[in-house]
C-alpha cells in the first residue's frame, strides 16, 4: 500500500490498552495510558499514550499543541484519551470514543489533512492572541475557577479549536470547500438537524463528509444561504464573543467526522490548522509556549517550549524571560510562584537562519479551594489588525478582565497597558472589552503587557506580540 490510500485526516484507529492493529503491514499496539491529574484542580492535564510500533516503544502526547511524531517509520498522533473523553461525557459524546485512546497514523511524508490542506480560518497572524486548542481546559474566561459551587461544579473540559482574536473585526474564512448545511438558525433543505441550531454559528460539510462548524460569529456574512456551496477561502463572517463564548472573543472551530465507533466525533484540529498556516507561510518559525499551566502556590511548574515549530529549519535556542525577573535557557524550565495570579512567561526561540519568534505561557496560580481572598482575575487581550503593520499605523487593542461568580466582589482596579515602546495607557473594562489605539513610530517586535489587580491584591497579566515591519 502507499500513502495514496490515506483518508482525509489520516488513518484513525481507536484502541484499547493491549490491542494491536495493522497499519500498512506494521503492528501498532497501545501499551498504556498516562493521564496524570494536577494537584490544584484534579483534572487530567498532559495525557499521553505509550505506543509500540513493530517492537519500538514511544511516549506519544495526546493533542494539546503536539504535532504527530514519527515512531519507527509511522507518523502517529493521539487525539484523545479515555479520561478526557469521559470528562466530557456528562454533557455530550463529543469524541464518539468507545475505547481507551484514539490514534491517527500517516506515512511519514503524507499530508496531514489531505492533498489540499485546510485554509487557515482566521485572517490574522499565528497565535495573535490566546487560544484553547483541542482538549485544553478553558481558562481565559475564568473557566478554570470553581465559580459558584466548588467542589461540585465540573471544570469545563473544552473540545475543538478556539482561536482568540479582536472582537468584531477578524475576518473568518471558510477552511474547506463544501455545502453550507446550516447558517445560523437555518438548516439547508433535507439536512438532518443533528444538533440545536444556534444563531451565531455555521456548519460546512466538505466532500469527505467532515462537518466544519464555526461558532461565536459576531456577524455571519449576510449573503450566505443555507444549502449553498462555499469555496475554501471565502469570507463567512466576523469573529465575536456571542452565545456560549464565555465572553472572550474567539472563533470556536469544531471539526467532526465519522469515527471508528461509527458516530460523528471531534477531531483534534490543531495539526490541520497548523499545517494550513504553514502552507500559507512556508518557512515560518512559530514559537509555542502553550498550553497554559495551572498550579498551586509553591508547586513547581514546568514551562515547555519544545512544541515550537520551525518549517524547513532547526530551532537552535529557547530562552525564557520570567515575570519574577529570572531568565533561563533551554526548551524547558521550572518555576514556582509565591502568590496566586495569572502570569505570562515569555519564550523566545531562534532558528538556524537567525529568525526569532516569541510566545507566552499563561500560568494560572490558584488556591486549592474557592477562596475569593486568593482567587485572581483572568483576562483576555487582542489587537487588530495583526498582519503587515507599518510604522505610524493605528492599531486597535482590546482587553476584558473577568471577575466572575463568587469572585465578583474582587472587582477593582484598572488595566495598565505597557505597549513595549515606552508608552503606557489605562483602561477599565467592565462586563465587556475596553479599547485603546496605539501606533508604533519604529519597526520592530514589541511585547505588550496588560495587567489588572483585583481587590484582594491578586493580579492578572497577559501579553501580546506585535510585529511592525
Ligand atoms: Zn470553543
Amino acid at each position: 500500500m502507499t500513502a495514496d490510500d490515506t483518508p482525509q485526516g489520516g488513518h484513525v484507529f481507536d484502541l484499547n490498552v493491549g490491542e494491536t492493529i495493522d497499519f500498512h503491514g506494521r503492528s501498532v499496539k497501545l501499551i498504556a495510558l498516562n493521564e496524570p491529574r494536577d494537584a490544584v484542580r484534579g483534572v487530567i492535564r498532559l495525557p499521553s499514550v505509550v505506543i509500540e510500533i513493530d517492537g519500538e516503544r514511544e511516549n506519544v502526547p495526546a493533542a494539546l499543541y503536539h504535532m504527530p511524531q514519527v515512531v519507527n517509520g509511522v507518523r502517529i498522533g493521539c487525539s484523545v484519551t479515555r479520561g478526557v473523553a469521559d470528562a466530557l461525557m456528562p454533557y455530550t459524546d463529543v469524541f464518539a470514543l468507545d475505547k481507551d485512546a484514539r490514534t491517527r497514523c500517516w506515512e511519514p511524508d503524507a499530508p496531514l489533512f489531505g492533498p489540499t490542506s485546510l485554509t487557515y480560518p482566521v485572517d490574522q497572524v499565528w497565535f495573535a492572541s490566546m487560544t484553547q486548542l483541542a482538549n485544553e481546559r478553558t481558562y481565559v474566561d475564568a473557566g478554570e475557577l470553581p465559580l459558584n459551587d466548588f467542589p461540585n461544579r465540573h471544570i469545563y473540559h473544552h473540545s475543538g479549536v478556539d482561536i482568540g482574536g479582536y472582537d468584531k473585526a477578524v475576518p473568518l474564512i471558510a477552511p474547506v470547500s463544501g455545502k453550507l448545511i446550516r447558517s445560523g438558525l437555518e438548516w439547508a433543505a433535507g439536512e438532518e438537524h443533528y444538533r440545536e441550531a444556534k444563531y451565531d454559528s455555521i456548519v460546512i460539510r466538505d466532500e469527505q463528509g467532515w462537518r466544519h462548524g464555526f461558532a461565536h460569529i459576531d456577524m455571519i456574512e449576510p449573503s450566505l444561504v443555507a444549502g449553498q456551496w462555499i469555496e475554501a477561502g471565502e469570507l463567512v463572517g466576523v469573529l465575536g464573543q456571542t452565545g456560549s463564548s464565555g465572553g472572550w472573543a474567539h472563533l470556536h472551530y469544531s471539526m467532526q467526522h465519522v469515527q471508528p465507533s461509527g458516530r460523528y466525533g471531534e477531531a483534534d484540529g490543531y495539526p490541520f490548522v497548523l499545517e494550513a498556516y504553514l502552507h500559507e507561510h512556508p518557512g515560518a518559525l512559530l514559537a509555542c509556549a502553550r498550553p497554559h499551566r495551572t498550579a498551586a502556590v509553591g508547586e513547581p511548574v514546568e514551562l515547555d517550549g519544545s512544541r515550537s515549530i520551525c518549517d524547513g529549519g532547526e530551532i537552535v535556542t529557547h530562552e525564557w524571560q520570567l515575570q519574577n525577573g529570572d531568565s533561563a535557557v533551554g526548551s524547558k524550565t521550572v518555576v514556582t510562584y509565591d502568590r496566586e495570579g495569572m502570569y505570562s512567561e515569555i519564550l523566545t526561540v531562534t532558528d538556524d537562519r537567525g529568525q526569532t519568534d516569541v510566545d507566552f505561557c499563561v500560568v494560572q496560580v490558584l488556591p486549592p479551594a474557592a477562596d475569593p481572598a486568593k482567587t485572581p482575575p483572568t483576562m483576555h487581550a487582542a489587537y487588530y489588525p495583526t498582519n503587515d503593520l507599518k510604522p505610524g499605523q493605528p492599531i486597535a487593542f482590546k482587553v476584558r478582565s473577568f471577575f466572575r461568580g463568587a469572585f465578583e466582589s474582587n472587582e477593582a482596579g484598572e488595566e495598565l497597558w505597557d505597549f513595549g515602546d515606552g508608552t503606557q495607557a489605562v483602561t477599565c473594562s467592565k462586563g465587556d472589552f475596553a479599547e485603546r489605539w496605539h501606533a508604533y513610530n519604529q519597526p520592530g517586535r514589541f511585547i505588550v503587557a496588560v495587567q489588572r489587580t483585583g481587590r484582594n491584591g491578586c493580579a492578572a497579566t497577559v501579553r501580546l506580540k506585535v510585529v511592525v515591519g
